[in-house]
């Protein structure tokens, strides 16, 4: 993460009262006026945002962070059509990431977005709603139930957040620190409450670092090895796979709808899907996504017909990718491709 990091933080006990301790201070401190949360609502979780601290108790915090896809409207879609509101966020990686590239895109205003960051190990196909889910982001789920995407994923620590937060590199002890000067600010009045303390041990910093070596070089290993075996595959089976995937597509337009990137307000593919025939439909859909996919696999998750959109644009993006040396949602500095 780029910022400020000389100076960093660490919380000790549960740190999902950390969160609320940050998320009730952005609210008192009027830095933002609500928090993206979840509420339960006839047996489901719905996404809500929070706009007094006494609301906080009853919200679903760690959920919402957790499982911003399977079937929750997306947190950074709340953010950029939410206009009007200063609002925080609880992100993964792969959602900074969005953020970042909406930002660029002038979709999103980061002076009136307040980002609180997570490192991110992988999240589970079968992620348990009820369990601990602040879990999910210290344990490093095991191959076998790993979601696709995650596994490709070369990104696990936020390229950018006012606030970042590690569960990675040890159980009893979440890291904390600030990527920007409000960020800062917010920590150190968290450090006059007594919920944090200053100072990181080193082991923790290298542990981390080690971690995340290890899980992005996991996500490059497993890209190399699906495009081996995609290009040790004979063109014309390639082509027929592909075209399979293609014609699958019943142009229901979930996966437009879940993604935290699709951002034209009169989409073209849902109005006049009529016209398109189902490979035309994700062709086009993919062209748009080639600079702007952050690969979060939430299409994956919401398609019914089990086609693996995020497979194929990450490996047209990837080409894509390598050969402008752009990566969506990492760097600031560098202007969309395509726009
Ligand atoms: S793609 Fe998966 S591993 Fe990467 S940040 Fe998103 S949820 Fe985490
Ligand atoms: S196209 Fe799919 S994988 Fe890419 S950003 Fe959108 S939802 Fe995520
Ligand atoms: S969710 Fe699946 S079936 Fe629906 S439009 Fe997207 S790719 Fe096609």
């Amino acid at each position: 993460m780029e910022g400020i990091t000389d100076r960093g933080f660490v919380h000790r006990g549960d740190p999902l009262q950390l969160v609320r301790d940050l998320t009730k201070l952005l609210l008192e401190a009027g830095v933002v006026d609500g928090i993206v949360s979840g509420v339960s609502k006839e047996g489901k979780v719905v996404l809500h945002v929070v706009k007094s601290a006494d609301e906080l108790d009853e919200a679903i915090l760690g959920y919402v962070l957790v499982h911003s896809y399977q079937g929750l409207e997306s947190t950074v879609r709340a953010i950029r059509d939410r206009k009007g509101d200063r609002l925080a966020a609880l992100v993964k990686p792969c959602e900074a990431r969005a953020i970042i590239e909406l930002a660029k895109r002038r979709r999103i205003d980061l002076n009136s977005v307040f980002i609180v960051g997570f490192d991110c190990p992988g999240m589970r196909t079968n992620q348990d709603a009820s369990g601990e889910v602040m879990e999910a982001l210290r344990v490093t789920p095991g191959d076998e139930v790993l979601k696709d995407a995650c596994r490709r994923c070369e990104v696990h620590a936020p390229p950018y957040a006012d606030v970042c937060v590690s569960l990675i590199s040890s159980p009893e002890v979440t890291l904390v620190e600030a990527g920007t000067e409000r960020g800062a600010k917010v920590l150190e009045t968290l450090r006059g409450k007594g919920v944090i303390i200053e100072g990181q041990p080193r082991e923790l910093i290298t542990k981390r670092e080690e971690k995340l070596r290890l899980l992005n070089e996991r996500g490059r290993r497993t890209l190399k090895e699906e495009e081996n075996k995609l290009l040790s595959v004979p063109g014309h089976e390639r082509f027929s796979w592909f075209m399979g995937q293609l014609d699958a597509c019943v142009k229901c337009s979930a996966c437009i709808r879940a993604c935290p990137i699709c951002f034209c307000k009169d989409c073209i593919l849902i109005s006049k899907r009529k016209e398109y025939t189902p490979s035309l439909f994700l062709v086009t859909r993919m062209l748009h996504m080639a600079d702007s996919c952050v690969c979060c696999g939430k299409c994956d998750e919401v398609c019914p017909k089990g086609i693996s959109l995020s497979y194929m644009l990450y490996h047209l993006g990837r080409k894509f990718t390598s050969r402008h040396s752009y990566l969506a949602g990492v760097d600031f500095s560098r202007p969309p491709r395509t726009v």
